[in-house]
């Protein structure tokens, strides 16, 4: 299945000039939502990505994206699921998950940019056995100080810029927002 052109064709990727969360700019964003509300293509998309998981007892992701990927992980691999959620700069496990020390995990999430919520999400259960991480689209340019197994489906490195060197900004082209408001 070519993930890509119906990921274009469904607005999931965007070509312009956009203002990211990290406040550089971006000639291409990730609508991740465009793939976490519709079934007909998150189903097959795990599917693909889990292909070569391990036999696991949960799936973790950071909320949102992750959390909603780590349930039907689940599914798939006949684990539980539990949500990595964002408190104070940090990510926590809360609601009771009764994970073992034992237990195998892995963490699955959306897009892949700096790594930052999958890390977050790894500090917070530095404590277990986690094997590898999962995501839908490697965005990031190298680096994302992930040191364990990391699987992507695609993988589309992006250039991002700082206002004061980004060429779009330079050519006049409206800047646009898009995702979660910046902090
Ligand atoms: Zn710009």
């Amino acid at each position: 299945m070519d993930f890509l052109k119906d990921l274009e064709n469904r607005g999931a990727i965007l070509k312009g000039h956009f203002l990211l969360t990290s406040g550089l700019h971006s000639n291409t964003y990730f609508e991740k939502f465009r793939i976490l509300e519709d079934p007909s293509i998150l189903v097959p998309i795990m599917d693909e990505l889990l292909s070569d998981a391990p036999d696991v007892d949960w799936v973790i992701g950071p909320a949102l994206g992750g959390a909603i990927m780590a349930i039907e992980g689940a599914r798939i691999l006949k684990a539980k699921a539990g949500y990595a959620e964002a408190v104070e700069g940090r990510r926590v496990l809360r609601r009771g998950f009764d994970i073992q020390k034992e237990d195998r995990i892995i963490v699955v999430d959306d897009v892949l940019t700096t790594g930052k919520s999958v890390r977050e999400t790894l500090e917070c259960l530095k404590d277990y056995n986690v094997l590898g991480v999962y995501v839908i689209i490697d965005r990031s340019e190298g680096d994302t100080g992930i040191n364990i197994p990391l699987k992507s489906l695609l993988k589309i490195p992006v250039k991002n810029f700082t206002p004061e060197e980004c060429p779009m900004c330079k050519a006049g082209i409206p800047l646009e927002r898009r995702g979660g408001l910046k902090k």
